[in-house]
């Protein structure tokens, strides 16, 4: 069958990127893997779908290798912009928090309005076919290519192609052989920065196991700041989760990328936990002076109404301090210990959660070889979007915004092309 464009990938950006194409009148495949299309749409959001986000225009929620094409694609498609579209498309959608979801707050429902849509606009979905290659056809050799078509995409003729085949992130299925660049069937691999898990917990180093597994369950918010070979490189503030041997929670997802980066370039990686993040040291200093004057002299009543008791009781014992004796007077200087370390807390990080693990992936094609209208700059008509391109956002609808902001770009350019 000859096709205008040919969307490799049925996730967010594909499926967005053909029902753009299709709505400008492009004839419009859609070729995917698996059995059923946007399945990773049905588990976004705890399965409400966080599909953006009011600050998602603002670069610095994201990591790039190109920030100022970044900047363009956001600008191009803002927030309002993108819940413009999806009004259109018939999402009503509302905020909590400056976060975004749909009005139904059902992830699976999003997916099938966007395969609606895409056949309500005369475009097809071809499910189960991993596709292992793109083959250019030849000026000299094919009369399809004098007619526009210039791709031979699982059996089809494309004028266009449009690949959209997300990260090995979240991955329902296991195996290389979906990586980006065996698609395209060209001598010169494209380039391409290899993947490495983000937005994912980060485990503790084995002599970190006892102290941790000790605050399994236990959630607090503070400030989290990454140190790669005793540097601070970036923090976050938010809930901080702890399991039997990992850090998680939204702040620590946020840092997981660095992580990732920084431990597969050999350097060593710690986190430190201010526990007590609105407070400084000093300030502190004069809270217990003032409790410790009027009478309040025993660990429990000094520090127990300012952490709950198992991060007391660590906290304590790290300080060689029993926190379950009440009668002796405790020195202010062992009381100001226990402040010191909650907020320095630190954990040496082993390494993060893999890739099935993690909600998205760092790497991929470099956002500096597309051009602003997503075409690779050195394969023509070869359209790229959504999370197999070199962007990655922080938790709160940043990833989703990007998957569908790039395939309204993207769908919007093949399409004009194409026609
Ligand atoms: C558990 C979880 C929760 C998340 N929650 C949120 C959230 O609430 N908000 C948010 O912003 N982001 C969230 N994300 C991230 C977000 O889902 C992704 O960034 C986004 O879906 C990426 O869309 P995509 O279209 O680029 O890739 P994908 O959704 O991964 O789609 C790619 C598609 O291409 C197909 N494919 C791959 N290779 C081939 C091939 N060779 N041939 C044919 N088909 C192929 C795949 O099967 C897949 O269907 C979450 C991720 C996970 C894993």
């Amino acid at each position: 069958m000859l096709y205008d464009v040919v969307v490799i990938g049925a996730g967010a950006s594909g499926l967005m990127a053909a029902i753009t194409a299709a709505k400008a009148d492009a004839k419009v495949l859609v070729v995917e893997g698996l059995s059923e299309y946007g399945k990773k749409i049905t588990m976004t959001g705890n399965g409400k779908c966080n599909l953006t986000n009011d600050a998602a225009g603002d670069i610095s929620h994201y990591h790039t290798d190109d920030e100022e094409l970044l900047k363009g694609i956001l600008s191009e498609v803002t927030p309002e912009a993108l819940l413009e579209e999806f009004n259109s498309l018939g999402l009503l959608c509302r905020e909590k928090n400056g976060y975004w979801y749909p009005y139904h707050e059902n992830a699976g429902l999003v997916r099938d309005l966007l395969g609606q849509r895409l056949y309500d606009y005369g475009g097809q979905i071809e499910t189960g076919r991993f596709l292992t290659g793109i083959t250019s056809l030849l000026p000299s050799r094919d009369p399809e290519y004098d007619a526009g078509y210039r791709y031979i995409v699982g059996g089809h003729s494309a004028r266009k192609c449009i690949i959209a085949t997300g990260s090995l992130a979240g991955r329902v299925f296991s195996g290389d052989d979906n990586e980006f660049y065996r698609l395209l069937n060209h001598p010169s691999p494209i380039p391409f920065i290899p993947y490495v898990p983000s937005l994912c917990k980060c485990y503790v180093s084995d002599e970190e196991k006892k102290r941790i597994s000790y605050l399994k369950g236990l959630r607090v918010k503070g400030k989290v700041t990454l140190l790669t070979d005793n540097e601070e490189v970036k923090d976050d503030y938010g809930e901080i989760q702890f399991t039997e041997d990992a850090l998680s929670g939204i702040v620590v997802f946020n840092l997981s990328g660095y992580v990732s980066e920084a431990i597969g370039e050999g350097k060593t990686c710690s986190l430190k936990l201010d526990l007590l993040p609105e407070y400084s040291f000093e300030e502190m200093k004069s809270i217990l002076e003032k409790r410790y004057a009027d009478g309040l002299r025993y660990a429990k009543a000094l520090l127990g109404g300012i952490f709950s008791d198992k991060l007391l009781n660590l906290l304590c014992k790290e300080n060689g301090i029993d926190p379950s004796v009440k009668k002796n007077d405790l020195a202010i200087e062992s009381a100001l210990n226990v402040i010191r370390l909650a907020k320095a807390y630190k954990f040496d990080i082993a390494g993060t959660a893999g890739f099935k693990d993690a909600q998205v992936a760092r790497g991929g094609v470099p956002l500096s070889d597309m051009t602003p209208e997503l075409m690779h700059k050195r394969f023509r008509e070869i359209y790229i979007c959504g999370e197999v391109l070199n962007v990655d956002g922080e938790c709160g609808g940043f990833n989703l915004h990007f998957a569908f902001a790039s395939g309204i770009i993207a769908g919007r350019s093949a399409a004009k092309k194409a026609l």
